[in-house]
Order: structure tokens, then C-alpha cells, then sequence
């Protein structure tokens, strides 16, 4: 058990802190787990200031294992979008597994928490239960061959829709086999998916698409209307599934699916990170046509119906909807932006900030290898602010003024260093 830690504890410093406690459990890690670390939260993709090890989160706060604060924007991928430790969501899950979290079969919660969501989302008839997003967009790709019976799926290049072999974009492990019935398109491009289409015949099952661009290093671009329209069109034309993959937008964009802010509607959307605030939770939405299907599909897993994860999403969502969660992270995002730009075009720095201000990315100009961003991010790190280099960031609920004001002077200052070279 670690004590709680007060955020007033260890201000920051500029040169690297010592990371003794991080040090001696990379070590230790190297010992016992292949890498010390797998995956998307791997430090090693980061600048080498960064910790690997974290001890507590505060609310938008978050402290490593060496007692370093910093305000947070990346939420842990996401998943935090009220806050850390928020009082009530944690409460509800306590109360919850206090009783009982994984059972012979779920609780009451999945009842609750399905109706509510089918009240919610703008296209959901129906839900179903998961863990993770690769759940989620696994099963809706499993749903549309099960409800098509084709094999053929179109997904834009560069799109990330999970960590197995049927999109996984690292080529380790997979086989020519488990990719031949994926497609790709550009996103926004309609062009691309007609000449995609063009290629499959009569055996599309399905089109998967993200929310909008945040394709990993890159420029984020929202959804173009007329492309959703156009995806929708061609799916109803072929008889084939709209799946669109919420999974890390879903709960910030808009409260009942991220498309209806263009008025698009998916015959399945997969839902996870920001369900339950941090805890383990995905699940599917779909419409009435695709409910014998989603039956015939087994899909089940032994954490599923753990009732814990879905009291915590109840409450989630009761924090959100009572707090105008949307527009918060909006407008903090939007001062976040508008700062950076002031800043940016002071120091005569080439700054691309794309996509919404709730998810924002953070690119600078004539930066192929992230020097730059790497060097910018270590800076405002050294002062108490956790940025990404690469990848987009996320806003919470818990972001106040005085966050992203604080944060703008350390960006103040690692911009007049960036600008210095
Ligand atoms: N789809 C999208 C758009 C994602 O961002 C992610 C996770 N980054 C996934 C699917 C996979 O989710 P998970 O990591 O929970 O399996």
C-alpha cells in the first residue's frame, strides 16, 4: 500500500529528477517481463526523461513512483474523463464489489447500464458487454460476416482498431491469412473506397471507421459529413455493416456517439476506454436488424459481467451528464490551444494543433524525426506538465483554469527553448 500522496509534495525541478524508484523497478521488470514493458504505455517510445512507473493519481494530477507531480493530458490513453480517483465513480464501484464484482452471472448493473445506454446513443437498439476495445471491434467485425455471411472489411490506413491479428499494425506474428480479408482506404477520401470496394466484389461484410483522423504521429482531421454520408450510402447500397469504432472518442465528442455531431448514424459502434472511467469495461451498440446476428456470435469472456466496472460506468455517466462534461473539456482544451498558438507565434514557432480541442494533438512543422516535440515535452515535463510527443492527448473533466493556465508557462518556457534550438 502507498500513502496518499498531497499534490503540494515535490514541485518540480528542471534538471531530471532522480529516479531511483523507477530505476530499480526497470530493473527488476527486465528481469520478469519480456522488454520490461509491452505495449502502447512502454516508456521507451517516449523522451528519456519520462517515468515508466506511476504511484498515485489526483483528479488531473498524477505522481510517479519518485514522488514526481505532474498535471496530466493523456488521462492513461484515455480512460480518465472525470478525473482520477473521482469520489463518487470510485465510491459506486466500492459499494459494488463490497457485495459482489464477478459472480455465477452478472448483476443488476448490466440491466441498468445496457438501458441507459440504449437511451443514449443515438442508434443503439441493443448493447453487449466486454472488456477492452479490441473486444468491442473484434466482435463487430465478427457480427457483420455473421450477418452478412461475406468476409471482405474496409478500414483506413493507419487507422488503430486494436492489438490482434486482424489489425493489429505491427506485422510480428501475423500471417498473410489473418489479413486477407482487410481492405484499406484513406480516411476522408471516398475516392479510395470506391476503388477499395472495386476490389472486393460481392463479399463485403463490412466498413470499419474511426470517429475522426487520430492516426499515431500524425495530424488529427475530423470527420469530413459528406465522407460519413457517403460510407453510410454504400453500406445500405451493399447490404453490408457501418461499424464505427468509438472506442477512444466515445464520451467526449458527444454523449450519444460521436457521429451524431454529423448526424451519421453506424449499424454498430464499439465503445470502451472512457466508459467506466478507468475501469475495465468495452462494450458493442447496435441496431434492431443486427440483433439475431450478435446472437448467433459466441462472445463471452470470464471478466465480462463483472458488476463492479459497470456500477463505476453507471455513475460515470451520471458525473458526466451533471456537469457538462463536453463542454468543459472543450473549453479547456480551446484555452489550452489558444495559449500554445499565442505562444507559438511569439517564438516564431511552426505549430500544428488538429482535431478536437477535447483530443488535441500537438505537431510542430519541419519535425520528421519529433526532435522537436521530443524536446519539447521533456521541457515541460522537467516542469510539471505530461505531454505526448506523438500521440493525441486527452482533456477531463478535472482540467481547471488554473491547470492549463499553469501548464502554459511551462509551454512558455520549453517553446523559448525550442525556439532557441
Ligand atoms: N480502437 C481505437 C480507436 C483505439 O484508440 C483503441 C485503443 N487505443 C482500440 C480500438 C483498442 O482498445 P484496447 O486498447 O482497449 O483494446
Amino acid at each position: 500500500m502507498t500513502s496518499p500522496v498531497t499534490l503540494a509534495e515535490n514541485p518540480s525541478t528542471l534538471a531530471v529528477p532522480p529516479r531511483v524508484a523507477d530505476t530499480a523497478l526497470r530493473r527488476r521488470a527486465a528481469q520478469v517481463i519480456p522488454g520490461g514493458m509491452f505495449g502502447h504505455m512502454h516508456a521507451g517510445n517516449l523522451p528519456s526523461a519520462y517515468p515508466q512507473f506511476f504511484r498515485a493519481g489526483q483528479g488531473c494530477h498524477l505522481i510517479d513512483v519518485d514522488g514526481n507531480r505532474y498535471i496530466d493530458y493523456m488521462c492513461s490513453w484515455g480512460p480518465i474523463i472525470a478525473g482520477y480517483r473521482h469520489p463518487k465513480i470510485d465510491a459506486a464501484y466500492a459499494a459494488r464489489v463490497h457485495e459482489g464484482d464477478l459472480m455465477n452471472g452478472p448483476g443488476e448493473a448490466m440491466v441498468e447500464l445496457a438501458e441507459r445506454l440504449v437511451d443514449r446513443i443515438g442508434h443503439a437498439d441493443w448493447v453487449t458487454f466486454q472488456k477492452s476495445g479490441t473486444d468491442a471491434t473484434t466482435l463487430c467485425v465478427t457480427i457483420a460476416r455473421a450477418a452478412t455471411g461475406k468476409r471482405k472489411i474496409l478500414a483506413a490506413q493507419g487507422a488503430y482498431h486494436g492489438a490482434v491479428p486482424w489489425c493489429t499494425p505491427y506485422p510480428a506474428g501475423v500471417t498473410a491469412e489473418d489479413r486477407a480479408n482487410l481492405v484499406h482506404y484513406r480516411y476522408n477520401d471516398i475516392a479510395s473506397v470506391e476503388a477499395a470496394l472495386a476490389t472486393v466484389g460481392d463479399d463485403l461484410a463490412g466498413i470499419i471507421v474511426s470517429a475522426f483522423r487520430h492516426d499515431f504521429g500524425k495530424d488529427q482531421d475530423m470527420v469530413d459529413p459528406a465522407f460519413a454520408a457517403r460510407l453510410r450510402a454504400l453500406c445500405d447500397a451493399r447490404g453490408a455493416v457501418l461499424i464505427l469504432d468509438d472506442v477512444r472518442a466515445g464520451l467526449r465528442l458527444h454523449r450519444g456517439g460521436s457521429w451524431e455531431t454529423v448526424g451519421v448514424r453506424p449499424d454498430l459502434s464499439a465503445w470502451s476506454k472512457a466508459v467506466a472511467n478507468g475501469y475495465p469495461l468495452a462494450f458493442v451498440a447496435g441496431v434492431d436488424r443486427l440483433s439475431d446476428a450478435t446472437r448467433s456470435v459466441y462472445s463471452t469472456g470470464s471478466f465480462w459481467c463483472g458488476s463492479g466496472s459497470m456500477a463505476a460506468a453507471i455513475a460515470t455517466l451520471e458525473v458526466l451528464d451533471a456537469s457538462d462534461a463536453i463542454g468543459h473539456m472543450a473549453r479547456m482544451g480551446d484555452r489550452l490551444r489558444a495559449g500554445l498558438a499565442r505562444q507559438a507565434a511569439n517564438h516564431g514557432i511552426g505549430l500544428r494543433q488538429t482535431g478536437p480541442s477535447q483530443m488535441p494533438q500537438v505537431l510542430f512543422d519541419d519535425d520528421a524525426d519529433f526532435a522537436k516535440g521530443f524536446r519539447f515535452t521533456t521541457e515541460t515535463l522537467l516542469r510539471g506538465v505530461y505531454l505526448h510527443p506523438k500521440h493525441n492527448m486527452f482533456l477531463s473533466l478535472a482540467h481547471t483554469e488554473a491547470d492549463i493556465d499553469r501548464t502554459l508557462e511551462a509551454t512558455e518556457e520549453a517553446l523559448r527553448i525550442v525556439a532557441r534550438g
